[in-house]
């Protein structure tokens, strides 16, 4: 068998960073920056620096799709909105909430006179929740899904796109640093979030 060059071995390891990635990578992302392709970062103290960075700039944020953009059908789209923004998706799964799950999930609206409604809905069919990655992705999910309000919710926005009202609203999202981590806890434990390559 032929040896190895320096460039097919190169070939092979891009290969098969690209094989360890996530589920999807965000056009929009940089392949050194997110770890896939570190190969032509090729000092040491660089690929540090730029993992140092990724540290201070990458967030996460948990996504539901809720059960009315299911039933529509709309799970590939949004997904999809999500990728083309430059977001990851570093966990996922499809789970049918039941009503302890809605309520605990919810707890912060328990006072709130749509509470009881809003348990309804979201245990009225399948969800999918996943965890997103990127670089302000908190503020980057508000943004593509729009108005808590559907009616009101700006033209192109998921929730434009996919939701109906007020509660029938197609997405939620963490509103902040603090809930993310909380959320995201609420859903997954360390060994469903795919780790980035470069901590493997
Ligand atoms: P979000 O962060 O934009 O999702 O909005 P909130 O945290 O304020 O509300 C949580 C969820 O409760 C919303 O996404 C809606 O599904 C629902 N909701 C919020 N306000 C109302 C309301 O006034 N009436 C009803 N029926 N549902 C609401």
């Amino acid at each position: 068998m032929a040896a190895w060059s320096r460039k097919s071995y190169r070939t092979a390891r891009a290969a098969l960073v690209r094989v360890a990635s996530p589920v999807c990578r965000g056009e929009g992302g940089d392949p050194v920056k997110w770890g896939h392709a570190p190969i032509h970062a090729s000092k040491q103290s660089s690929t540090r620096a730029v993992a140092e960075e990724r540290k201070q700039t990458v967030e996460r944020t948990l996504s539901i799709i809720k059960p009315d953009a299911v039933a529509k059908g709309a799970i590939g789209d949004i997904l999809k909105t999500f990728c083309d923004a430059g977001l990851t998706i570093i966990a996922m799964k499809l789970i049918h909430l039941d009503e302890d799950g809605a309520r605990g999930f919810y707890a912060v609206h328990k006072e709130r006179p749509f509470f009881t409604d809003l348990v309804a809905f979201m245990t009225s069919g399948p969800v999918v929740v996943s965890v997103l990655e990127g670089e302000g992705a908190i503020a980057k999910n508000r943004e593509l899904m729009g108005a808590t309000d559907s009616t009101q919710a700006e033209a192109g926005t998921i929730r434009a796109r996919f939701g109906t009202d007020i509660e029938r609203n197609a997405v939620h999202g963490s509103d902040g640093p603090d809930t993310a981590r909380i959320e995201i806890g609420y859903f997954f434990n360390a060994s469903e979030i795919q780790a980035p390559v470069e901590a493997l």
